[in-house]
């Protein structure tokens, strides 16, 4: 039965761990601890994990209780602790109560919080074994124990998790058996301390350890390795280290603002999907074309593909300008298909992007490419000789926008301009050496 003096315990209710289980004596000095601290309640974040410790938080009443999956305690903590660090005065003390199982599933987690030295205390009940599930072996077994999934004994060292996170800088680490009469205290210090705080508790699961292993006290005391004094705080609390190094630093005037000057005639949603070959700025020629659109108060939105290695193969970019908000960035027909090399053919086939093609689709092709089958209006034009190769894509942009007209050239200007200074140049030179073929090409008029 808790007891009733406490002022964060439930009253009246009952432990629901089997006979001797050590989670009783968890529980109890959890409880001294907050009250040795005096802490507010509203101040006290008690996260939890799977296994039997897990349902220890349903043991209490005021402070605030989170319940979290496999492992993840420690990441719900942080999370928690950053929200309260960074956007408030750093008053919760967040306390992950996790068994070895879930230290086993969410090692990472804990690794991670040492590294960083968030001021969470994650409180380690040890018992050796996944109870909750039926006494599995964990990564805390020691040598020679005998679970059901190791009957004639553990034969993998067990891991160390002290060892593992002072390697990660946590400076307050410390093991104790859950029997110890100064655990209060133990747990107390490691509430109180600015940053990462570790406690391993060792304990006894009687339901599954004790019956097939030779353990005592005398074994759990035996265990206990990181009991001396602590080191002083050397390294400071994430959020403050964040506060004084990152928050504190005004922030670069961001170059990224579109000045919306002029206007496109373009009214409703074009989809557009540009192919080429890596290298050859098919993703810049589209994040161009976005930028200028929104300049031009249009909505814009960009995709981009590859294949998974980033320079070789194809580059596709789709691309949506709009007149009106875009809440679907798919492209199930598009309006415009730009195809500036081999490579970019080769993947709008295979992708379907053609074959989605109906008879409004403007399909602008490199002159050179094999013949393919498209159900759009496909018009050829000698990029890659008029304009070379590697500026494949920056031209078809060019020729897309001198036969679509949707955004003013005084657009695509500037964000040329913007982008490569001196070389800005090169836009109006490619119109100019496109200019006699698209003069060809457009009286035959384009669909879009
Ligand atoms: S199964 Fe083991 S760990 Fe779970 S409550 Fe029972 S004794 Fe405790
Ligand atoms: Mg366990």
């Amino acid at each position: 039965m808790v007891g009733t003096e406490s002022k964060y315990l439930k009253e009246n209710a009952s432990f629901p761990f089997c006979k001797g289980c050590g989670h009783h004596h968890y529980v109890n000095y959890l409880d001294e601890a907050l009250t040795k601290l005096n802490l507010d309640p509203e101040h006290v974040c008690i996260v939890s994990d799977i296994g039997c410790i897990g349902i220890l938080d349903s043991l209490f009443s005021t402070p605030h209780t989170f319940h979290t999956t496999h492992g993840r305690s420690t990441a719900f903590a942080t999370g928690i602790e950053l929200a309260d660090g960074i956007l408030n005065d750093s008053k919760l003390k967040s306390i992950v109560v996790i068994g070895d199982g879930g230290s086993t599933i969410g090692l990472l987690h804990i690794v991670n919080a040492a590294m960083m030295n968030i001021d969470v205390t994650v409180l380690v009940a040890n018992n050796f074994l996944y109870g909750m599930t039926g006494g599995q072996h964990s990564h805390f077994s020691p040598l020679d124990f005998v679970t059901p999934t190791t009957p004639a004994g553990n034969i993998v060292p067990p891991l160390d998790i002290c060892s593992i996170v002072k390697s990660c800088g946590a400076q307050f680490v410390k093991q104790a058996v859950v029997t110890d009469k100064n655990l209060s205290s133990i747990v107390a210090e490691a509430i109180r301390y600015p940053g990462f705080a570790l406690v391993e508790i060792f304990e006894l699961c009687t339901e599954w350890a004790t019956p097939f292993n030779k353990i005592d006290g005398k074994m759990l005391s035996s265990k206990v390795q990181f009991a001396e004094e602590d080191l002083p705080a050397l390294r400071k609390e994430f959020s403050e280290l964040y506060k004084e190094k990152i928050l504190s630093v005004p922030l670069k005037k961001s170059d990224d603002g579109i000045e919306q000057k002029y206007s496109s005639p373009l009214r409703g949603t074009k989809r557009i999907v540009f192919a080429g070959t890596a290298g050859e700025k098919v993703q810049l020629a589209s994040y161009l074309t976005m930028r200028a659109a929104i300049g031009s108060k249009l909505h814009a939105t960009q995709k981009n593909d590859n294949p998974v290695t980033q320079g070789s193969g194809f580059s596709l970019s789709e691309v949506c300008l709009s007149s009106e908000e875009i809440l679907y960035t798919g492209i199930d027909v598009p309006d415009v298909v730009i195809i500036a090399s081999a490579d970019g053919l080769k993947e709008v086939r295979a992708n379907g992007i053609l074959q989605r093609c109906r008879k409004n689709s403007l399909v602008l092709a490199e002159q050179t490419l094999p013949e393919f089958e498209c159900g759009g209006t496909v018009l050829r034009l000698a990029l890659r000789s008029l304009c070379t190769g590697s500026r494949a894509s920056l031209s078809a942009f060019a020729a897309f926008n001198e036969i679509t007209g949707w955004i003013p050239r005084e657009a695509m200007n500037e964000t040329f301009e913007q982008k490569f200074k001196e070389k800005s140049a090169l836009y109006e030179k490619d119109i100019a050496s496109l200019k006699p073929a698209l003069a060809a090409l457009l009286p035959k008029g384009v669909p879009v």
